[in-house]
C-alpha cells in the first residue's frame, strides 16, 4: 500500500468523523430544544428545577428565570400549579382567537388520523404475519408497534378534545374524556 493511498484513505476516514460529529452536534442541539422547557407565564424564561419541602414533604419544583412562575413537576399532586397553569391557558386561548384555536385542532384531529392509520396498516402487518404463519418476534413487535402507534393517535384526539372545550390543565379532564369516548375525531 503506497503512501499516498493511506494518505487517502486516512482523509477519507477523518471526513465520516467530521460527518459523525456534526450529526452528534444537530441531535444534541435539538434534543435541547425538546427537553428546555419555556415559561408558560412570560413564555421567554427558561424553567430551572428546584426542591422545596411542602408539608414535611420534600417536592420537585421548576421556576422562571426571569418572571416569577413557577409549577410543581407533577402538576397532578399541586392543585396550586393546576390552578395557575388553567388560568395561563385560558389567557392565552383568548389571545389566540378562534381562528387560531381552529387550527390548532385541525392539527391535532390531522395528527390523530395519521397516527391511527398507521396503527392499522402495521395492525395488517401483524395480521399477515399470522395468516403467513410466521409467529414469531416479528409479529410481536408489530403488535406493540401497533399499540403504540394508536395511543399517539387517542393522545393527539385528547389534544383535539381539550383544546376545543378548553380543558387545559383541569384536573380529571382525561378521565372525563375517556368516558366520553371521543377517541376518534
Ligand atoms: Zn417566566
Amino acid at each position: 500500500m503506497g503512501i499516498r493511498r493511506v494518505v487517502v484513505q486516512q482523509g477519507k476516514h477523518l471526513l465520516y468523523v467530521e460527518h459523525i460529529v456534526a450529526g452528534a452536534r444537530i441531535l444534541r442541539n435539538s434534543w435541547r430544544r425538546v427537553s428546555v422547557h419555556v415559561c408558560p407565564g412570560c413564555r421567554s424564561g427558561r424553567m430551572y428545577p428546584f426542591e422545596e419541602i411542602v408539608d414535611g414533604e420534600l417536592r420537585q419544583f421548576r421556576g422562571c428565570e426571569h418572571c416569577d412562575h413557577f409549577e410543581a413537576v407533577d402538576i397532578n399532586r399541586d392543585a396550586d400549579s393546576m390552578s395557575r397553569l388553567h388560568a395561563l391557558s385560558q389567557t392565552r386561548m383568548t389571545e389566540m382567537g378562534d381562528t387560531a384555536l381552529h387550527a390548532q385542532q385541525r392539527k391535532f384531529r390531522r395528527l390523530s388520523r395519521v397516527w391511527y392509520l398507521l396503527a392499522v396498516l402495521t395492525l395488517m402487518l401483524a395480521g399477515w404475519q399470522v395468516l403467513a404463519n410466521a409467529l414469531g418476534l416479528t409479529f410481536v413487535f408489530l403488535l406493540l408497534f401497533s399499540v403504540n402507534l394508536a395511543v399517539y393517535g387517542m393522545a393527539a384526539s385528547y389534544r383535539y378534545w381539550q383544546v376545543g372545550h378548553r380543558q387545559l390543565f383541569v384536573k380529571g379532564a382525561f378521565r372525563h374524556w375517556l368516558k366520553k369516548g371521543e377517541w376518534i375525531v
